[in-house]
């Protein structure tokens, strides 16, 4: 394979971009239609000047790119990392667009990053870093705009300064600027495990379609951050056996299954996942390879590619990272039977309870985490019924079946405004 079909493969746009046109094809969707849903609508590049403790000044590259406004304000994370590109965070928002369509929330897709290693900085340069990219993108942002919320690299406090830089600006409190901030400030009970949950929720619902018992089911996570340690822990509770976890420096594996609730002490002391006791060690590549039932990737895209495609074992993977696996990889999975859950729905908790806090915000009404979890359920579960009976009608894997039943929600609302094909 040269260099530029590998460049080409593991492209977040690339690989959503492959994906869009085939849905499209299958929908027999009209070509100018197709033209306006394949692009963004606006892309913002940002140089963020920033003081650093040494009293150095610092520019650092940030991005904020808006795929679609069709059916709601724009929604979607914000990631800082060393190799965030625009044309990852393009990617990423035009699957935001597809992930609000398929949970059918009345949203439309953006995202966010600056390039930057938020290991190495202080929480002085963090939120200097911060409150100036949210500053730069004051024109762009807001409740009825674009609503950032945490992803890679961010959290809860990066959510509370983005609030806080917002509200000072229009001179009131805007709690619904963002989601996924502290509950104090306005965020929702259940954010935090939001995505992990989801991900169990449609694991649940593809485990009562193999008729199999979470107890008799293995599984593999890679990534332990936000999303794979909430999964881990909320599956293991439920009963899955956790064979497998690994992150950015490796992973561990035990096939009678890990103790998660000692690992999760472990590493909320601060100690490295690798070096937790007693486990056998591998590597947090080779670990999407071991034998397993469901695999689910939790670190980072591009991971599963036509290169290690055929060696997955897992029959079911619950795609919790956003684009982890490429285009090419699509079919060879496909063609070992792997019953695939597809990001845009696996992941989808996440913005379904980021939804449910700008409600809240909006109303000033705050509901309780039971409520928050039954209604996740809900659209989890139905969402999960939408895509399979797709694909099912279209005879399509259920990535393309997710992406057609997007791309129909989405073609309507244009018509409703008055597009027409
Ligand atoms: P995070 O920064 O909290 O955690 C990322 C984890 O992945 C860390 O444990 C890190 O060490 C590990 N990791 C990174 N690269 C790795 C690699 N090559 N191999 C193994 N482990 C690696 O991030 P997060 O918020 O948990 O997000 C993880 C993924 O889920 C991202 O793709 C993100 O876009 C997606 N996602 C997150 C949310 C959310 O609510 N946070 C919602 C939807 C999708």
């Amino acid at each position: 394979m040269s260099v530029t079909e590998t460049e080409k493969e593991l492209s977040v746009y690339e690989s959503m971009a492959a994906r869009f046109d085939m849905a499209a094809r299958k929908l027999n969707l009209d070509e100018g239609f197709s033209r306006y849903l394949r692009a963004p609508s606006r892309e913002l590049i940002v140089h963020i000047p920033v003081a650093m403790d040494s009293g150095r000044l610092e520019v650092f590259d940030g991005f904020r790119v808006q795929h679609s406004l069709v059916r709601g304000p724009c929604k979607g994370g914000l990631r800082y990392a060393p190799g965030v590109t625009l044309d990852e965070i393009r990617g990423l928002a035009a699957e935001m667009t597809w992930k609000c369509a398929v949970v059918n929330i009345p949203f439309g897709g953006s995202m966010g990053g600056v390039v930057c290693e938020p290991q190495k900085l202080s929480q002085g340069e963090l939120e200097r870093i911060t409150r100036r990219y949210a500053a730069e993108m004051l024109d762009c942002i807001g409740p009825e705009r674009d609503v950032p919320a945490p992803d890679m690299g961010t959290n809860e406090q990066t959510m509370a300064w983005i609030m806080d830089t917002y509200s000072m600006h229009v001179r009131h409190t805007t709690t619904a600027s963002v989601t996924g901030k502290p509950v104090d400030l306005g965020g929702s009970q259940g954010s935090q495990e939001a995505t992990g949950r989801g991900c169990m929720i449609v694991c649940d619902q593809a485990l009562k379609r193999f008729g199999r018992q979470r107890e008799a089911t293995r599984v593999i996570i890679q990534g332990f951050g936000n999303v794979g340690s909430q999964a881990a822990r909320l599956m293991h509770e439920a009963g899955y056996r956790i064979v497998g976890v690994a992150d950015i420096e490796g992973g561990l594996f035990n096939s009678r299954g890990l103790n998660i609730p000692a690992l999760l002490e472990h590493v909320r002391e601060g100690k490295s996942l690798k070096l937790f006791p007693g486990e056998q060690r591998i590597g947090n590549m080779e670990i999407l390879e071991e034998d397993c039932d469901v695999l689910l990737p939790a670190a980072t895209e591009s991971v599963i590619t036509s290169r290690n495609a055929s060696r997955i074992k897992a029959r079911i993977l619950v795609e919790g990272a956003d684009s982890p696996t490429t285009a090419p990889a699509d079919d060879i999975l496909f063609e070992h039977g792997v019953f695939v859950i597809p990001d845009i729905l696996a992941n989808a908790g996440g913005v379904t309870v980021s939804y449910f806090e700008w409600v809240q915000d909006r109303q000033g009404y705050f509901w309780s985490e039971s409520d928050v979890n039954q209604k996740l359920e809900q659209i989890q579960v139905s969402a999960f019924d939408d895509v399979l009976r797709y694909a099912q009608k279209h005879n399509v894997n259920n990535r393309i079946a997710a992406y057609m039943l997007a791309i129909d929600r989405v073609a309507f609302s244009l018509k409703l405004q008055g597009f027409y094909a």
